[in-house]
């Protein structure tokens, strides 16, 4: 049992939560100054922030109305007023004692614990708005050193308390959520101020990053010295470096620089049991390597407090580019066309009519020379090219690297798009596309106000089945929308963004209206896990790169043997016996917990 709270613990070293410094929003994606907003039927998005700051974007609600087939406006009932109350912590005052001795901060502030018990998943941003938030953390503390994340594994041994180490709090896959079932008190460790560049190795291109780094500063201080490492999610604002590692990350420049596991080059996690630790070489045969387990960790195993990664010398060249494509299918196509050989573009992205028209929706109000070049682009393309406004698709793409790369890349999409029939639709069209990612990111929690329960989801697949599951993912939803009775229409539609020898992933997008259902953010998990059911059924993997957390922990039996997650749980057995990491993501819930 947890024990009581203590009154005499002595006060925390320091109480300001770095999502607070940061400008952070505590009740929904991402900074205090942006959002959304509805004024006389016309959505603006608030700030200055982002390209699309401040502009007005009058085809929205429109377009949106006319796709969910009812009148939309700001719904009282969906209007957050209150952050979710919190249960009061549960916590021995000895520990919080032992931290303070140890010069650890800590914190038992109501924000902070409530933020660092959630994720951005639809259903947890929902809880903490609207529903109820199920637990938060007891406390969270900010260790600022190797030692002082060390020191806490001791005092939480001592004290019997469960650990959950918090990187950005971006993940979408519960992996944050707090156990329910759990007696003991949790403890939240950010790791944000462990935040250091501790070394840059120009001659072996590597750089040895502490594990709280967020990825928009490590971004701008390795490009200050002239590199970058290529990894940039689309959370890159929030997420950091041990997060990335945890969740097995993928970044939309894969193609150029690989995915976190493809740049990581050693990694230091600390243990129940001490630290894993290796030495960063160019490739290693040394048998089964130890350090692999904290890929995908997400929590469960211990807290990665720094790694060694490839840094690369800024592009010479970046460009942008876009080709428009008659059908899904054409776009398809040639996007497999263009992963058989390099040059590869550094990023690909092929939407769907849907997101086409979803991006035209959001284009602000333009006016002379710019609106009317835009009218007549849209008049040659749908008129003597021939393209069908209902059936058309975007690719997106981005080329990096000296100059003679990209003249190759882009040479090669010209080719390629010649074959399949696309349209060079220019650098700007791509550039938009790109700059649409960050402020888009806030859309799903402006929908919610609307009554519409929006979400993505993601898989990798095999290119031979990729269609195939797309389409049967339509028919899923379609079918669970109308069995639940749920009003309106359902938006089902899709991205395929990273592209891979065999396979490619893709992004699906959700969007069901919530008006008049009892518990529309549960009823929207069903579809999710409906639509999941059938990516598994049509050979789609559990994740690209969210992760499992708990929210996918169920379909964890069908993708790994019996025999390889008895390992796992043997491996989780024995460096952590006392289950102390006991955030119990892919359904590592301790069957032997003392
Ligand atoms: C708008 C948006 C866009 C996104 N875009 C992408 C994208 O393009 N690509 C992508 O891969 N993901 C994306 N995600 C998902 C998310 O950003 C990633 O999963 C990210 O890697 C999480 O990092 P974080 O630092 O926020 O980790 P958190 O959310 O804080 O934690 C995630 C998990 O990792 C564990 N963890 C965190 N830090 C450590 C550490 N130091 N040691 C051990 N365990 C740790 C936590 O315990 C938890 O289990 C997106 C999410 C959102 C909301």
């Amino acid at each position: 049992m947890a024990s009581s709270v203590q009154p005499k613990a002595t006060p925390p070293r320091v109480e300001t939560d770095p999502s607070t410094t940061r400008g952070e929003r505590f009740d929904a994606w991402g900074y205090e100054d942006t959002n959304f907003a509805l004024e006389n039927d016309l959505v603006t998005l608030k700030g200055s922030r982002y390209e699309l700051s401040g502009k007005i974007l009058p085809g929205l609600m429109t377009w949106a109305s006319s796709i969910i087939g009812q009148p939309l406006h700001l719904r009282e009932e969906f209007i957050h007023k209150q952050m979710t109350p919190i249960a009061p912590p549960k916590i021995a005052s000895e520990f919080l004692d032992g931290l303070t001795q140890h010069h650890i901060s800590w914190t038992q502030d109501d924000t902070a614990r409530r933020r660092h018990g959630h994720g951005h998943a639809l259903e947890e941003v929902y809880a903490i708005r609207l529903g109820r938030m199920h637990r938060a953390p007891d406390a969270v503390t900010y260790p600022e050193n190797e030692a002082q994340v060390v020191r806490l594994v001791q005092l939480a041994q001592q004290h019997r308390i469960v650990l959950v180490p918090y990187g950005g709090g971006t993940n979408v896959s519960h992996a944050l959520m707090c156990p329910e079932s759990e007696p003991r008190a949790i403890v939240s460790m950010d790791m944000r101020r462990m935040n250091q560049i501790l070394e840059l190795d120009e001659t072996n291109r590597m750089a040895h990053i502490q594990a709280g780094a967020v990825g928009q500063d490590l971004q701008t201080e390795l490009e200050a010295r002239g590199y970058t490492l290529g990894h940039e999610p689309d959370s890159i604002e929030f997420s950091t470096l041990g997060g990335w590692i945890a969740t097995r990350s993928s970044g939309m420049k894969k193609n150029r620089y690989g995915n976190i596991e493809d740049l990581v080059l050693d990694v230091r996690m600390v243990t129940a049991k001490g630290v894993i630790e290796g030495r960063a070489m160019p490739r290693e045969s040394m048998g089964i390597d130890p350090r692999h387990i904290a890929l995908g960790s997400e929590g469960n195993f211990g807290v990665i407090t720094s790694a060694k990664v490839k840094i690369f010398p800024l592009p010479e060249v970046r460009r942008f580019d876009s080709v428009l494509f008659h059908d899904f299918e054409s776009g398809l196509a040639f996007m497999q066309d263009l992963s058989r050989v390099p040059p590869y573009p550094a990023s690909a992205r092929l939407l769907d009519n849907f997101q086409f028209q979803f991006g035209q929706a959001l284009k602000p109000e333009s006016h002379g020379w710019k609106h009317l070049k835009s009218q007549l682009e849209r008049r040659v393309v749908t008129g003597p090219l021939g393209f069908e406004p209902d059936k058309m698709c975007a690719f997106t793409l981005l080329y990096e690297g000296s100059r003679e790369e990209v003249a190759l890349q882009t040479a090669r999409v010209a080719k390629l798009a010649k074959k399949h029939r696309g349209f060079r639709a220019g650098g700007e069209n791509g550039k938009r596309g790109y700059q649409l990612t960050f402020s888009i990111a806030y859309i799903r929690d402006f929908m919610m106000q609307l009554g519409i329960m929006a979400e993505s989801f993601e898989t990798s697949v095999a290119w031979s089945d990729l269609a195939k599951m797309c389409v049967a993912v339509r028919e899923r939803i379609l079918a669970e929308h109308k069995r639940l009775n749920i009003p309106g229409n359902p938006i089902i539609s899709w991205r395929v963004t990273q592209v891979y020898h065999s396979g490619a992933a893709v992004y699906f997008y959700l969007a069901i209206l919530g008006t008049g259902l009892k518990q529309p953010a549960e009823t929207f998990s069903i579809l999710e896990h409906a639509a999941r059911e059938t990516i598994l059924e049509h050979g789609g993997s559990i994740s690209h790169h969210h992760g499992v957390g708990k929210l996918r922990a169920q379909f964890v039996p069908q993708v790994k043997s019996a025999v390889g997650l008895n390992w796992i749980e043997g491996a989780k057995q024995q460096l952590d016996p006392e289950n102390i990491f006991g955030i119990a993501n892919q359904g590592l819930e301790r069957k032997n917990q003392v």
